[in-house]
């Protein structure tokens, strides 16, 4: 068999613990038999991040920019047990937010859907991709406790030093609490393009909610960018698409949401998408089914499973057990960045590919093969599922592909 020639490299960020032993399987099994796989690898496995005082990550995100498309393996966030654990130099941050830093994005993540592991509400079919605002609000707020008899102000400056005061609250009859946050127009404006962008590379509908009617310039403010952005820029490539953008309050949305059959993005402001995210992950049944992609405004791709290194899997897998790891969203990852490369070099083969290998994957777990974690979850009434180890499930894909 011929195998798929590429033309541009796919950035490759190599990761840690049990994904990592997962990533070297899906290339030598699922791969490189059928793609004449280009990469150009970066290592951000823990050890070579510390050995590169951290430099690696930031040329795996600089590489992103060059090439437009890249594959993460999940990666260690050190925390104090890490440090000690590695022994590091320092406590590095983490990889997913240098690399958004560098790339300036938004994080989309989507379910993989399959039959027999059923949202937890029956009218969902399709995927909800949910869409946070990554920057400012809450996130980079400055809090204060004030005392009694005290008040909280909101000052202004210009740059030539004239000040607008605005009286927050006067605390006469008891103490309390107060908070400052921001935002950039230029944010909100990054975010919208990089929601307009996937929903036309996706073909699929875009939601947006704020609580403007309370927020009337915070709230109203993203509203008021995304619409004119939609009306200057995006309106007759949507029309073009058949897919339509729509506006509503988040209550409203909240309501249509949980009623709806899926199928579209949902884009929420930074601490609305950190909830909503998780309530609709849990919803469609596993965190390992979740892919994630973020998105820069100006068109770069970034691709990688939602969930973590899996540590706890890892640590058997050392004491020479076998695991029953789900490679899943680690494979979408995958083939979400070969499709994309495809698309953007004009390599149909790859694309097709791409498909191909999900429908295999897919088709793997609907006839019963499939990880522990979702064996626990599987529903059907004539299929009955089978628990294979992590290297057999990715067997069983390859069988099918
Ligand atoms: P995790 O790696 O997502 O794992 C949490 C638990 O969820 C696992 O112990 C496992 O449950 C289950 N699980 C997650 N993915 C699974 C899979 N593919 N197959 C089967 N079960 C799966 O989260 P964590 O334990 O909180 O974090 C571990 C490390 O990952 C941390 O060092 C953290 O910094 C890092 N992390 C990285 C990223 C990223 O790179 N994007 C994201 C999150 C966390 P059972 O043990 O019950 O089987
Ligand atoms: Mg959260």
């Amino acid at each position: 068999m011929n195998k798929i020639k590429m033309i541009t490299p796919l950035v490759e960020m190599d990761g840690d613990e049990m994904t990592r032993i997962l990533w070297k399987l899906i290339k030598e099994i699922l791969i490189e038999p059928y793609v004449d796989l280009k990469t150009e690898y970066y290592d951000l496995g823990l050890e070579n991040r510390d050995l590169t005082d951290d430099k690696v990550t930031v040329q795996a995100a600089e590489a992103c920019k060059k090439y437009g498309v890249g594959v993460k393996c999940a990666t260690i966030t050190p925390n104090a047990q890490r440090v000690k654990e590695y022994n590091l130099k320092s406590m590095w941050k983490s990889p997913n937010g240098t690399i958004r830093a560098v790339l300036d994005g938004t994080v989309f993540r989507a379910p993989i859907i399959v039959k027999g592991i059923e949202p937890l509400i029956p009218s969902w079919k399709k995927p909800i991709i949910i869409a946070r605002h990554a920057y400012g609000d809450v996130y980079k707020d400055v809090e204060a406790a004030v005392v009694k008899g005290g008040k909280a102000e909101l000052v202004i400056t210009d740059e030539s030093g004239n000040k607008e005061v605005k009286e927050i609250f006067s605390y006469k009859n008891s103490e309390g609490i107060v908070l400052g946050m921001h935002n950039t127009s230029a944010s909100i404006k990054s975010f919208a393009e990089s929601c307009f962008k996937y929903a036309l590379d996706s073909k699929k509908d875009l939601w947006f909610s704020t609580k403007d009617t309370i927020s009337k310039t915070y709230d109203h403010t993203f509203k008021d960018v995304f619409a004119e952005l939609y009306e200057t820029k995006y309106k007759k490539a949507f029309q073009e698409a058949g897919i339509s953008y729509f506006y509503t309050l988040i209550d409203d949305a909240v309501a249509r949401v949980v009623r709806s059959e899926g199928g579209y993005i949902w884009a929420l402001k930074n601490y609305d998408g950190d909830v909503m995210s998780d309530m609709v992950a849990t919803a469609f049944g596993s965190l390992a089914m979740m892919t994630s992609v973020l998105v820069s405004p100006d068109g770069n791709y970034e691709f990688e499973a939602a969930h973590g290194t899996v540590t706890r899997h890892y640590y058997k897998y050392l004491d020479g057990e076998k695991t029953s790891t789900n490679s899943m969203a680690t494979i979408f990852a995958w083939t979400g960045a070969l499709r994309k490369r495809g698309e953007l070099d004009g390599i149909n083969e790859l694309c097709a590919f791409a498909d191909k290998l999900e429908a295999a994957a897919i088709r793997t777990v609907e006839q019963g093969c499939m990880t522990k974690d979702l064996a626990a979850i599987f529903k059907s009434d004539d299929v009955n599922p089978v628990v294979l180890d992590s290297e057999e499930f990715i067997r069983a894909i390859a069988e099918r592909i």
